[in-house]
């Protein structure tokens, strides 16, 4: 086994470049449960928690989009200024594993995983978080839709390294919610992110683990907005249950070991709604 420790994101893509089959290890909490697992093999480790730079974070000077490298831990974001400038990815990040977990599990491990039920990746959906990817040929950014390709299936290529996400800070109320087997340390059986943006008066909700990727609700955003009192942050409760409806027709659940397709749509109505009501508590 040949283990690389890195220092900076120019020496770890050559790493990367010379030998592409390299497992690239953050955190290590979905790694070396794979490993363990038997479901990989350690060859080739490119350890990439020493690298400072994909352990920061910043805001634009318009103040409009934050910048957060691939090795930022959720312990991080949970508290603090990012969670004052993205507020539903800090909730997401507070619903991970246990304080362990949250510890030394990154944003750029959730994004190389790739599993529906990864708890920040409805939040990158619903925010159209752009991924920053960098290899020895140079850096590429790609949206959130077009990074997820399948469960657990990316378009990142092997030579690359995820750097991290840049996502828009929106005016407006937005939320993450998660229904698992246990309060906690559990994964999703069905996921939601609601995000307003009053900017522009839009809504956008990305549910998790009801589908082979994160599925946007295209229809019910963009119902929803001509339903809305914006003036008075108000909605009628039959808007509430429609969208809430509206966004069950959006999931693809499946029956697995954790759920039933039948519960997790009912889920996803549940939390939808209820987000909905909270982004627009006036009825
Ligand atoms: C007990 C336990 C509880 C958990 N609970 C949750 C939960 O509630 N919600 C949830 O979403 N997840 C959960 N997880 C899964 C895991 O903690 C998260 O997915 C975490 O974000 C993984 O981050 P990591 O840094 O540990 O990634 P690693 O395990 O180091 O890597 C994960 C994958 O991403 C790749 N990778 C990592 N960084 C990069 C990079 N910079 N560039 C390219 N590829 C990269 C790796 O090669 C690997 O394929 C749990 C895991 C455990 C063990």
């Amino acid at each position: 086994m040949t283990v690389s420790v890195p220092t900076s994101v120019a020496e770890a893509v050559s790493l990367l470049a010379a030998a592409p089959d390299s497992l690239v290890l953050a955190g290590g909490t979905d790694l070396m449960v794979e490993v363990n697992a038997g479901h990989r093999s350690l060859d080739r480790v490119i350890a990439v928690d020493r690298i400072e730079e994909l352990r920061d974070w910043s805001i634009s000077a318009d103040r409009r989009s934050l910048t957060i490298g691939s090795g930022v831990p959720y312990s991080l974001v949970m508290d603090g200024p990012i969670a004052e400038l993205v507020p539903a990815l800090a909730q997401a990040s507070r619903t991970v594993g246990s304080p362990q977990i949250r510890h030394v599990g990154t944003i750029g491990g959730n994004l190389g995983t790739c599993s529906p039920a990864g708890d920040t990746l409805p939040v990158l959906a619903a925010l159209d978080a752009q991924i920053h990817l960098r290899s020895v040929s140079g850096g590429r950014t790609v949206s959130f839709s077009h990074f997820m390709t399948g469960v657990k299936r990316n378009s990142r290529q092997p030579d690359e390294l995820i750097t991290g996400v840049t996502l828009p800070v929106l005016p407006g109320w937005q939320g993450y919610s998660k229904v698992g087997v246990r309060n906690a340390m559990v994964i999703a059986t069905a996921s939601s992110c609601l995000a307003v943006d009053e900017s522009t008066r839009s809504v956008r909700v990305a549910l998790g683990s009801v589908g082979p990727v994160i599925i946007r609700c295209t229809d019910a955003e963009d119902w929803v907005v001509g339903q809305i009192d914006w003036e008075r942050r108000a909605v009628d409760d039959g808007v509430v249950a429609e969208f809430g409806q509206r966004c069950g027709v959006a999931a693809r659940p499946i029956d697995d070991h954790r759920s039933t397709a039948a519960y997790r749509r009912r889920a996803i109505e549940v939390l939808s709604a209820r987000q909905l009501r909270r982004a627009f508590p006036n009825g």
